[in-house]
């Protein structure tokens, strides 16, 4: 008899997937995998696909799915990989259709019907919505419903490693919440670990999610590609001072939003014909504009009618910060930074040039985006990518010789099909007198240099910057090894804008 085991890094969308998909096409195929074991940084929500608000882009309405596609090249600069592009339009109807009639609650009309909404560089309605904005939560808490009690989760752990023997990858080494290191073995590791916001300010990602995945696979040897492909979001909510900021969708705009400046301009219209919902990188490029020759710039939600119903988690966001759209239309908003378009390298069943590595998700680089992401592909990219990653693995156990599983668990006591739930993480370790940067200007240095508008002698001073730091130092922890994974990812990005 054979054992098999899975790792996935990662409990968002793409990584949790998996892990249902796993379950699920295990019963079709008559070939499972026996232990499943997801990690998460922080706890099992905590991460980007939680936070996502627009929904879901999908062709439900026939005959849509062509259109989908040419919109996805148009929007991405026609540089996506039209293979992969046709799968995650064709196949992504499939998923979400299985998925309705699995139960999970999308909005309709008052006559029961899929209301579909529309987004920047859309040419038709077909944006799927849960609970308003509430898309990301919702799907998530759906698709980890299908693998509860049948994976065992490792919360508040990072990974800081994928072992590798020559070039196949066998385990990971993973930090607890108070530094303790352990390594875990498996068969497949899943990387699932999502984009990098947190290297930029202002941006609207979890705090989780740093970019740590990129630099763990480039030390495991994967094959990264189009790593200054970064996408950065025309409107964050400009009221707080902190990051993370909240998104102000862009389905707002798809419900009549329009963006003016502090002169009470419509700029977007001498800009692009579609205006305001014009594609993400020409809107986010032309708001950091307005700000650097002084103006502020706002949403305006006159038009939008029954917005606080409509969007129900923004407008609580907004509440908490005394804003009233009621009495107040204009909402300020500012660019940041937003969706990670490159990574890990992947062929389209989510396999990276390292064997037994699989990518998927944002971190993953399936080339679908091309070089800017069209609204509301990715948690379509995550539905998609992650069941072909199981249907990959079960069609490699299926015809593999039966052989003794890596599955090892050296030291961590987490039992199979348990939640393990240390403490979150209190207080940043003490990272001084290490030779790190300190976060903020990192943060600050980055949105200057390699943010929305990118001069080649700006990077190269920030090479020179970033070059200081150095890795390998002795005293290792959590906080250290997160802003050294920054730095090499700052590092990736200019390297590959410079080239
Ligand atoms: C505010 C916001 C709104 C968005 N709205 C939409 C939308 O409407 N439609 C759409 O399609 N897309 C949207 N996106 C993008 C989309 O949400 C993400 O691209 C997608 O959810 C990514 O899913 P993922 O599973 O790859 O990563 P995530 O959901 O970010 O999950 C990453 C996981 O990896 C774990 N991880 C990371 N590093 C480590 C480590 N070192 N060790 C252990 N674990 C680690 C994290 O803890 C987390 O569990 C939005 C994004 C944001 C930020």
């Amino acid at each position: 008899m054979r054992i098999s085991s899975v790792i996935i890094i990662g409990t968002g969308l793409a990584g949790s997937q998996v892990a249902a998909q796993l379950i699920s096409l295990s019963k079709v195929k008559g070939v499972g995998v026996d232990k499943i074991t997801m990690i998460s940084k922080g706890s099992m929500q905590d991460c980007n696909s939680d936070l996502a608000q627009g929904g879901v882009a999908v062709a439900l309405n026939e005959p849509d799915a062509d259109s989908h596609f040419s919109d996805t090249l148009t929007a991405g600069n026609s540089l996506s990989d039209q293979k992969t592009t046709r799968i995650l339009v064709d196949e992504g109807v499939e998923v979400v259709k299985d998925m309705i009639e699995q139960g999970l609650e999308v909005d309709r009309d008052s006559q029961g019907k899929i209301e579909l909404g529309l987004e920047g560089a859309h040419s038709k309605k077909r944006i799927l919505h849960l609970g308003g904005d509430q898309s990301g939560h919702i799907m998530l808490q759906f698709v980890q419903q299908q693998s509860r009690g049948q994976v065992t989760v490792l919360e508040n752990s990072f990974v800081s490693e994928i072992l590798v023997d020559g070039n196949q990858a066998y385990g990971v080494r993973i930090l607890d919440e108070t530094d303790q290191e352990s390594i875990l073995m498996a068969d497949f590791i899943i990387l699932a670990s999502g984009g990098c916001g947190q290297l930029y300010t202002p941006n609207a990602n979890s705090l989780m999610i740093s970019g740590d995945g990129f630099a763990v696979a480039k030390r495991a040897g994967a094959m990264l590609e189009r790593m200054s492909f970064v996408q950065f979001h025309p409107t964050l909510l400009n009221l707080a001072q902190n990051d993370p900021k909240c998104l102000v969708s862009e389905a707002i705009r798809g419900e009549g939003g329009v963006l003016v400046n502090s002169n009470g301009v419509e700029y977007m219209n001498g800009v692009h014909p579609l205006k305001s919902l014009a594609p993400r990188d020409v809107v986010a490029r032309e708001n950091f504009k307005q700000i650097a020759s002084g103006r502020s710039i706002y949403l305006d939600v006159s038009n939008v009618e029954g917005f606080k119903t409509r969007f129900p988690s923004i407008n609580s966001t907004l509440e908490k910060l005394h804003f009233d759209v009621d009495i107040n239309k204009l909402i300020p908003v500012i660019p940041g930074a937003h969706f990670f378009i490159g990574g890990v390298a992947t062929d389209e069943w989510g396999k990276t040039s390292v064997n037994k590595l699989y990518a998927c998700g944002e971190v993953a680089s399936t080339r679908v985006h091309g070089s800017n992401r069209l609204a509301s592909n990715s948690l379509l990219e995550c539905l998609v990518f992650g069941k072909r990653v199981a249907l990959d693995i079960l069609t490699a156990l299926a015809s593999a010789p039966e052989a003794k599983s890596r599955s090892t668990s050296l030291v961590l006591t987490a039992q199979r099909n348990e939640v393990l739930r240390p403490a979150p993480r209190q207080s940043s370790a003490d990272v001084a007198g290490l030779n790190l940067p300190e976060l903020h200007e990192l943060q600050v240095r980055a949105f200057d240099s390699i943010g929305i508008i990118r001069e080649r002698e700006r990077v190269l001073e920030f090479v020179k910057w970033l070059a200081q730091y150095s890795r390998n130092q002795i005293v290792r922890n959590r906080d250290a090894m997160q802003l050294e994974n920054m730095v090499e990812l700052a590092l990736l990005i200019s390297a590959d804008f410079l080239k």
